[in-house]
């Protein structure tokens, strides 16, 4: 097969490219007037809420972290499903990891868990929309309502993803989106944070950058040891092309998620996600694999599809199976369907510059690869 299928790939406009050479020519290039105009628009698309962008999810989110004044041991409850960032910025920040299982058909975390978990300690929760299927928002925020949470909610993969017609990060606390390269909108590398109000934002702007603040008179001051999470103009220039292609994007993505529907043979035996059509972005589409029936193993399927020309990515294993986390005392066996999904998953491509052509080549070669791999 001559022309590999990767699982994701970025589309970049000739558009964006064009603005991006005229950032590099402008004399500025780090954080400037481009920043500004992209948190402006992304505020707009967010319902008028005040965005600040970062340099990385994982950045923003830690930051997020500080903006509740989260204290030593202070517990914050999430899943075992995510991007290892979610937990690391947990502990990074001095927070106690509180983890719960996922609901094993939405693959989100379980929010009867949730409430189960919540102590005198609990003092913010983190969902994550995983593959931009958003977690239940109602009763997400009727529990931090009763309990008086914090919520601060990993869209990272949820962009443009709605829940009852309103847009995931234009109501509710606060929402860590990120544009790292594979998510459905990116700035290379970079992340926002959709915050309350101006006083928020303030603060996120100092923590952002070393805690400086500055004054009219040229003055400065520094009143808490921020970071360096600063987004470049560069960056926010691809952010704005990408921005506008948003909702065309996860329309063509919808398109390519319902001809896998379609098009997957139910004989092979893969657990589907749900077919959600209203809410989600489909930021990926990840069947499970019939482990169990298959004489050959995830690694080993993986490398056959390779070998047709198609990539396959796993998003994610269980992270608490990690060394680290394993370290802290996480076991198999704690979250079990975090483990069957993380040790099953499979991501297949789906970005908005492939074509229905596209989807069946992959049926075909995943009909191939399975049914020669069954005992
Ligand atoms: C991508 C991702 C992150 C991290 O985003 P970065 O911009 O790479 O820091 C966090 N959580 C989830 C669920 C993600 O998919």
């Amino acid at each position: 097969m001559s022309d590999f299928l990767p699982f994701t790939r970025p589309s970049i406009d000739e558009a964006t490219i064009q603005d991006v050479a005229d950032v590099l020519r402008s004399g500025w290039i780090t954080s400037g007037p481009k920043v500004k105009a992209f948190e402006t628009a992304l505020s707009a698309y967010f319902g008028g809420r005040p965005v600040r962008v970062v340099n990385s999810a994982t950045g923003g989110q830690e930051i997020a972290l500080r903006l509740i004044d989260l204290q030593p041991g202070d517990e914050v409850i999430t899943t075992p499903m995510t991007w290892v960032s979610t937990t690391n910025v947990i502990l990074n920040t001095g927070g106690k990891l509180v983890l719960v299982d996922v609901d094993p058909v939405t693959r989100n975390i379980d929010l009867d868990l949730v409430e189960a978990a919540i102590t005198p300690r609990t003092r913010a929760i983190i969902p994550i929309d995983l593959a931009g299927l958003p977690v239940d928002r109602d009763r997400l925020y009727a529990i931090a309502k009763k309990h008086g949470l914090r919520v601060i909610e990993d869209a990272a993969q949820a962009q443009g993803a709605t829940w009852n017609g309103k847009k995931i990060g234009s109501f509710g606390d606060l929402c860590s989106i990120s544009f790292h390269a594979n998510k459905n909108m990116t700035t290379t590398e970079g992340g926002a944070l959709v915050m309350n109000n101006e006083a928020e934002a303030a603060l996120f702007e100092k923590w952002r950058l070393q805690g400086v603040t500055r004054f009219p008179d040229g003055s400065m001051d520094v009143d808490l040891p921020g970071g360096k999470f600063n987004m470049t103009d560069v960056a926010a220039a691809i952010g704005l092309g990408q921005l506008r292609q948003l909702d065309s994007f996860n329309s063509k993505r919808k398109e390519l998620a319902q001809a896998y529907f379609d098009l997957l043979d139910p004989q092979l035996g893969l657990e589907l996600p749900p077919a959600d059509f209203i809410n989600s972005n489909w930021h990926m589409f990840q069947p499970l694999l019939p482990l169990a029936k298959m004489k050959i193993s995830r690694g080993e399927f993986i490398n056959r599809m390779k070998e047709k020309g198609i990539g396959i990515g796993v998003h994610y294993p269980a992270l608490h199976l990690f060394t680290y986390y394993r370290d802290l005392g996480y076991a198999e066996g704690m979250y079990p369907h975090a483990e069957h999904i993380g040790a099953s998953t499979i991501t297949l491509p789906l970005f908005p510059a492939m074509e229905i052509a596209d989807v069946k080549r992959v049926c075909t070669a995943l009909r191939e690869v399975l049914s020669t791999s069954f005992e």
